[in-house]
């Protein structure tokens, strides 16, 4: 679909057509596709960013597990097309698996730091050094003066701008926030996987999050009993993890932290696996 190649040549193209500037700024947007608003968030947020725009569709084999949905990721290419001609997207990068690891797999990867074990990657092992390997491949194939992520994977953003100042890359991050249904479902491509009465389920994801914003100043055990209480109350939802981090190390807070954190959540719905997070003020527990 895409190479390598004609996409650095056409990128350098426009470049060298730009006024310098912002105009001749590239900006990139990694997804995996099957396109929504909050890609189209994260597109639009580019657009102010810089005058090149170029968003990779790659569901990337190297992120998924043995036992993932690797293979029933959904898959919407022409709708994600006509998505971004909409945006006014002009560049469009959809390689194919071949073209990305013409051995199979890549043999030198990026490892992500220690968070990587937590959350997320204690599910899903390599899932963010697959994930690094292939923003990092991103990068280097377009050379991105911007790279733009959503708040809604906040683990990945944590690693990606980890790795980025470990490894001194010259690409700025801009984190985009979360984009949600009027329901406060955040948008995501697995949604529209979801039964109706699965939809009605996952709405318990956002709503614990909401109740335990509100709960926050009473501090961090009652926002966590005001959102477990919402959870606990859908069958449907198979919790993974409900966690408040530290936005300075994403560890884990200990009891009694108080300030600005992360909660964080993780549920099966029926057979899919939704994530989200919201931020938080934790005050101190009523004496
Ligand atoms: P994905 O296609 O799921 O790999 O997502 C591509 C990018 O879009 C990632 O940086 C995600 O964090 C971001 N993204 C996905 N869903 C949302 C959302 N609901 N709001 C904001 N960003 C999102």
């Amino acid at each position: 679909m895409s190479t390598i190649d004609g996409l650095r040549e056409r990128i350098a193209a426009a470049k060298n057509r730009a006024e310098p500037g912002p105009a001749a700024r590239v900006v990139l947007v990694p997804t995996m596709g099957a396109l929504h608003a909050g890609h189209l968030s994260l597109v639009r947020r580019a657009h102010a960013r810089g005058g090149i725009v170029v968003v990779s569709i790659f569901v990337n084999p190297l992120q998924f597990g043995p036992t993932e949905d690797l293979a029933s990721y959904p898959r919407t290419l022409d709708a994600d097309v006509a998505a971004l001609a909409a945006e006014g997207v002009a560049f469009v990068f959809a390689p194919e698996v071949s073209t990305m690891y013409p051995d199979g797999a890549a043999d030198t990867r990026v490892t992500a730091g220690p968070v990587a074990a937590l959350l997320e990657g204690a599910v899903r092992p390599g899932h963010f050094d697959g994930m690094l390997t292939v923003v990092t491949k991103l990068i280097n194939i377009v050379g991105p003066d911007v790279v733009v992520f959503g708040q809604k994977d906040a683990q990945q953003v944590f690693l990606v701008q980890q790795a980025f100042a470990d490894l001194n890359m010259r690409t700025e991050i801009e984190v985009v926030p979360i984009v949600r249904e009027p329901s406060g479902l955040a948008l995501s491509s697995r949604n529209r996987r979801l039964e109706p009465t699965e939809i009605e389920a996952a709405l318990a994801l956002s709503a614990a999050l909401a109740a335990a914003v509100a709960a926050a100043p009473d501090g961090l055990q009652a926002a966590q009993v005001a959102a477990h209480t919402i959870l606990a109350a859908q069958p449907l939802v198979k919790l993974d993890y409900l966690v408040v981090v530290s936005p300075h190390d994403f560890q884990p807070v200990a009891a009694g932290f108080t300030g600005p954190a992360r909660m964080l959540v993780a549920a099966h719905v029926g057979s899919i696996r939704l994530i989200d997070n919201e931020a938080i003020d934790l005050g101190s527990a009523p004496a």
